[in-house]
């Protein structure tokens, strides 16, 4: 076990960089209304789901275009003020709390479709365009955008973050589906990553650079996003099992023998627990899994089949089965609850919400010595995950006004991205590092990994206006 030292995380401001007056009279000459200085405005935009204290910016900026992206970015470098994209606000890792001070970039008004090409199974749009309003412009085209990490989320802010979520284990992360993208860089220039071709070996690859970047080496302003068929026919199923070990197994093997689960989630007892309290349901509270299939009636009776024979050896209980749509949604509704479920096991908590990925063949023991912590250290603590992708998450349940609590929620959440990072594993399969997570770059990347992406902060941003704070550790 590596004895790192925690160290305090820099959730208040260290050294607020406040737009000068100048600048905020130039951009209230361009922007008009759409610079926003209220307050409540300002608190929106520097508070998440985290516990953080809110952190609020300066200024907000409602943009329109990408010409009025770069007009932003061009005035706050000149200014050396601090820039903050914000798509959704969905994030949960203190991603966007401006802990300098500064102009916060909101694109949720730059929402438009640009163009739906279903012959080159693609789309391009706006950044702030969120994934339910791209999945219903393609209503009648028999496609659909596969990224759905359970927010909805902005387009934007999904490139930023690299999310992924439930059916990420057929149809790939936010990384595998992105085709270009449209950037302004800390200076104002506008770039585009890539073509649209399929596939290139053009020199770097700009594209994958953004992706996870997290505002911090320039803001997103369109993206191009890889389209799939709509499956023929889909069929969703809901086992228990007798402890967590064999529901992540009998996943892990159906994997291994090649089924293509669309969607394979695991949620514990304590989780089942607050699902049926939050959403009156009467499911046994035992490790559950929600399994999805999809493709062809015959396809599907095969995977079905095989998934039968697994759970049989596993242990599992009965499956439930729904394919009809408003079944199947009967049917996987509490689990899209399960977030906002497990907030009420305890009436005014906030909850460190956070997430580790490491190997398939690890997962089993990582969830496992992850619930012996949860019971030593007598915590409040749901455990559900991606099994399918060896990623899980653990909501941390908290009085926000408990330094004590907060104090064990964060020494719960080192101990389980040690128990990651030594299992072969990341200190974040999807919801990224924003804030919380900066102490551990160097211990996965190493010093030399960690100095390479400092190198490209550097090239990329030289005044560090971009975010500032958040995925690099402080020098
Ligand atoms: C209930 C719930 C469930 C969730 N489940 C999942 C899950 O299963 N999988 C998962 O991956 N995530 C999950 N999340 C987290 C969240 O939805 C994702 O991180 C999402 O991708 C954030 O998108 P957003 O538009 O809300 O971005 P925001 O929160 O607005 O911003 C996130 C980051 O991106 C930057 N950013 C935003 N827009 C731009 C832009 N145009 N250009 C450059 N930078 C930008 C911001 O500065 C910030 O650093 C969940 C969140 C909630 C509340």
């Amino acid at each position: 076990m590596h004895a790192t030292n925690i160290g305090a995380i820099p959730t208040t401001s260290t050294q607020r960089r406040p737009p000068s007056s100048p600048l905020l009279t130039t951009l209230k000459e361009r922007f008009g209304d759409r610079l926003s200085t209220s307050a409540a405005v300002l608190q929106q935009h520097g508070r998440d789901e985290s516990f953080f204290p809110t952190q609020p910016p300066d200024a907000v900026v409602f943009v329109h275009s990408t010409e009025e992206v770069a007009f932003v970015l061009s005035a706050c470098s000149a200014d050396k003020t601090p820039v903050i994209g914000y798509g959704a606000g969905s994030s949960v890792e203190g991603h966007f709390l401006a802990v300098q001070g500064g102009v916060c970039v909101d694109f949720s008004q730059m929402n438009q479709v640009l163009e739906l090409r279903p012959g080159d199974l693609n789309a391009t749009v706006q950044a702030g365009v969120t994934r339910t309003q791209l999945n219903a412009a393609l209503q009648g085209t028999g496609l659909f955008f596969s990224v759905d990490p359970g927010a909805d989320a902005s387009m934007g802010g999904m490139v930023a973050t690299g999310a992924s979520g439930t059916n990420t284990v057929r149809y790939g992360t936010m990384r595998d589906n992105i085709v270009n993208l449209e950037v302004v860089t800390a200076e104002g220039e506008v770039v585009r990553t890539a073509s649209r071709a399929r596939k290139s070996s053009a020199g770097y690859n700009l594209t994958q650079l953004f992706c996870g970047s997290e505002g911090t080496l320039g803001l997103i302003t369109e993206v191009t996003v890889r389209l799939h068929p709509l499956p023929e026919a889909i069929a969703a199923a809901v086992v228990t099992f007798p402890n967590v070990r064999s529901a992540v197994q009998c996943v892990i093997e159906a994997i291994q023998h090649g089924v293509p689960l669309a969607r394979a989630e695991m949620l514990d007892a304590l989780a089942l627990r607050a699902i049926n309290a939050h959403s009156r349901t009467a499911l046994r509270e035992e490790p559950t899994l929600f399994l999805e299939f999809v493709g062809s009636q015959e396809q599907i009776n095969a995977q079905t089949e095989v998934m039968r024979e697994l759970t049989n050896v596993h242990g599992g209980g009965e499956f439930q089965w729904a394919s009809r749509p408003e079944e199947r949604s009967r049917l996987w509704t509490p689990r899209h609850h399960a977030y906002f479920a497990c907030l009420q096991l305890r009436a005014g908590s906030r909850s460190l919400s956070t997430d580790v990925c490491v190997p398939l063949t690890a997962l089993a023991e990582c969830i496992e010595q992850t619930q012996t912590d949860i019971a030593e250290h007598q915590l409040l603590v749901p455990v559900f995950g991606h099994v399918g992708d060896g990623n899980f998450h653990c909501m941390v349940l908290l009085d926000p006004d408990s330094p004590s609590e907060i104090e064990a929620a964060e020494a719960f959440g080192h101990r389980l991205v040690e128990r990651a990072i030594r299992l072969g594993g990341t200190c974040t399969g999807e919801h990224g590092v924003g804030l919380h997570k900066a102490r551990y770059l160097v211990r996965e990347h190493g010093q030399a990994g960690t100095a390479m992406m400092r190198a490209l902060k550097q090239a990329l941003d030289p005044h560090n206006i971009l975010n500032p704070g958040k995925v690099l550790p402080r020098a």
